[in-house]
């Protein structure tokens, strides 16, 4: 039986590429994928996911009360599709961290979070303990619901041939939850869950003026900002820059840590990306086992001239 994948849509589109990573993710279960798309506009993303390489058949689901991604009236849909499918799947973003669960509570089955590899029809590894260890879990439940982390996947091509959009109708709204206002940060630089490059910073860069260098930096490089939880906690960033176990987790081509120890929480963020850059002033931090170039230095001199040659 095929899968089902939920797609989320932002500004009518896509909201990012983690669609085309999970289906790469999903692909050794060698079933069709269909992709579910639920919003007030979603024609555009529909199309877009129906170029997608893998993609069975595009659901969208065109209605008001799916506009703003609320958990209620999305799990009513999917729960209904639900026998049609034995697995359930959407990439583990905030957004389907928030409908996957009542989607599992209402086909009285589990989540099985963060996936990263997909062994066979029951059997998933995922990251436990701040990522030092992979638990496989091995779940009997009569339909799979799982939660992707997509940025340990590389997105699918585009295919050749579009696969076909199906309208379907969404269930009347449960009533239980009114989308009130969504306060969303507008930033010209790259998302950070899905960006190549990443530049963060920690305590070490000492004040959040200071934070500037970092940012002057990462836009040189065309990079997002990502901060460690010190730093947030500090206020030299805000709370949706954090990288790690409690913050996002990143797998980007290349990733400067700038006055960042090297907990494991913050490993666990950032320790799939390709190349680990490490800006340290303390020749036995922790960052520095797992970089690939570690700059002993102050960070003050360090960040400016690098700044300044880039
Ligand atoms: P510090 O550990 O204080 O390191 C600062 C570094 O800056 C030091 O290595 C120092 O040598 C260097 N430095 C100072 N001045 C300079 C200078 N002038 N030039 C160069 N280097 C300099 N942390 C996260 O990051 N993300 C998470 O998601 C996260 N989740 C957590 C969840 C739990 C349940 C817990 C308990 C903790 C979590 N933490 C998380 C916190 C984590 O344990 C660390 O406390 C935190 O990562 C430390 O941040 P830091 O490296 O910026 O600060």
């Amino acid at each position: 039986m095929p899968v089902l994948l939920l797609a989320e849509v932002n500004n009518a589109k896509l909201a990012s590429d983690a669609v085309a990573r999970a289906l790469s993710a999903l692909s050794p279960l060698g079933e069709r994928i269909d992709v579910l798309i639920m919003a007030d506009e979603g024609a555009e993303a529909a199309a877009e996911a129906a170029r997608l390489d893998g993609v069975g058949q595009v659901l969208l689901a065109q209605d008001g009360t799916l506009a703003h991604g609320l958990a209620e009236p999305a799990a009513a849909l999917v729960a209904s599709l639900a026998e049609r499918y034995t697995h359930i799947a959407a990439p583990a973003t905030a957004f389907s961290k928030n409908i996957l669960p009542r989607v599992a509570a209402l086909l009285d089955v589990m989540v099985i979070s963060d996936v990263t590899s997909i062994r066979d029809a029951e059997t998933f590894d995922r990251p436990v303990y701040a990522g030092n260890a992979v638990q496989t879990v091995t779940s009997t439940d009569r339909i799979k619901v799982l939660g992707i982390r997509t940025s340990v996947f590389q997105g699918v091509e585009k295919g050749t041939v579009a696969a076909p959009v199906e309208t379907i109708a969404a269930m009347p709204d449960p009533g239980l939850s009114t989308w009130v206002e969504d306060i969303v940060a507008v930033s010209e630089r790259p998302d950070l869950a899905s960006a190549r490059v990443v530049v963060s910073g920690g305590r070490g860069v000492g004040s959040r003026e200071q934070f500037d260098t970092i940012i002057r930096l990462a836009d040189r490089m065309g990079a997002a900002v990502g901060a460690s939880r010190a730093a947030v906690d500090l206020g030299y960033a805000p709370n949706d820059w954090q990288v790690g176990q409690t913050g996002k987790v990143v797998a980007p081509d290349l990733y400067v840590a700038v006055g960042i120890s090297g907990a494991i929480q913050h490993l666990a963020g950032m320790k799939d990306s390709k190349i680990i850059v490490a800006i340290n002033k303390d020749e036995d931090a922790p960052i520095f086992r797992i970089a690939d170039y570690a700059l002993v230095g102050d960070l003050f001199s360090i960040i400016p001239e690098l700044t300044a040659k880039l």
